[in-house]
């Protein structure tokens, strides 16, 4: 049995491409209004449009979650637009690989504060929120999903500081779900294996060529909407039962 998101509110952070935008369509095929949550206010407003055209509802926040002020502004915002707040998915980061000795210490600033403070400050932001829906909203259930990585399970060299973030990302998701969850408030990780996005292509070009593109050419990747289809069946779960940890692979990738 699952029920239906129709009536709920979602927000999406990283809503202007990849997996972000792909779960935001999914929500909204569910029936939840999207607040889709990115720094590009055209991808998103064209991303709404195509959601309102097919009949949902969405709304275009533009934000960068690694200023907190900005992060509260877009959750209130949302809150002020819809009502309240059902479904946060902390979706929105960045992937920058190279070896640890010599790196440029301003792009882990960079994973650091997308990856691990965005998350933190869109969370901080919407849990009153989240835990208000929990406990007066007709489902009486709300949720947060932290898109993590298989980097949050497995240390590969040259993924130092991503790795950090994401295996972070997974610790905190779970501390938070053991604080919330008897108040209905689910709290749950998926991890995906490589997907099909942009997110290598803000590597330097070597690091693309030795990296990231020998993997996404050898191997059959996963697309965007196999990780919106993991979001959309952990929310949609009947009001009991958490998923807590979903790990999606490629078939492809060992
Ligand atoms: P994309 O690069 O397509 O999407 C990243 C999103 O994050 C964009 O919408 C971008 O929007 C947003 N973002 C980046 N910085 C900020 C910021 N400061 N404030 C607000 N939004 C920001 O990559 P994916 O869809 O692949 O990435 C989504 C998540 O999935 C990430 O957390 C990533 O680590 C994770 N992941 C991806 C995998 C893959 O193989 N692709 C595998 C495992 C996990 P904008 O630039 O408009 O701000």
């Amino acid at each position: 049995m699952t029920t239906t998101l129709t009536g709920t509110i979602a927000l999406i952070t990283g809503a202007s491409s990849g997996i972000g935008a792909a779960t935001a369509r999914r929500l909204a095929e569910h029936g939840a209004s999207v607040a889709l949550v990115a720094r590009r206010g055209d991808r998103l407003e064209s991303l709404a449009a195509e959601i309102e055209q097919a009949g949902g509802t969405a709304l275009a926040v533009e934000a960068d979650i690694t200023d907190r002020d900005q992060a509260e502004a877009a959750v209130q915002q949302v809150v002020d637009r819809f009502g309240r707040l059902d479904t946060l998915v902390n979706n929105a980061g960045v992937m920058l690989l190279g070896p640890v000795v010599g790196a440029d210490p301003a792009e882990w600033d960079r994973m650091i504060a997308v990856n691990v403070r965005g998350l933190l400050h869109t969370t901080h932001a919407a849990l009153p929120h989240l835990l208000k829906a929990a406990d007066d909203s007709p489902r009486q259930v709300a949720d947060i999903v932290n898109i993590s990585s298989i980097a949050g399970r497995v240390a590969w060299g040259g993924y130092g500081v991503y790795n950090l973030t994401k295996f972070g990302v997974n610790g905190f998701t779970e501390s938070l779900r053991q604080e919330v969850t008897r108040r209905h408030l689910r709290v749950g990780v998926i991890e995906p294996g490589g997907v099909a996005t942009e997110l290598a292509s803000h590597n330097a070009p070597e690091i693309q060529e030795q990296m990231t593109t020998p993997f996404y050419e050898q191997t059959e990747v996963l697309a965007p909407e196999d990780i919106a289809d993991g979001v959309a069946y952990m929310i949609t779960r009947p009001r009991h039962a958490s998923v807590a940890e979903m790990w999606i692979m490629p078939t492809d990738q060992a």
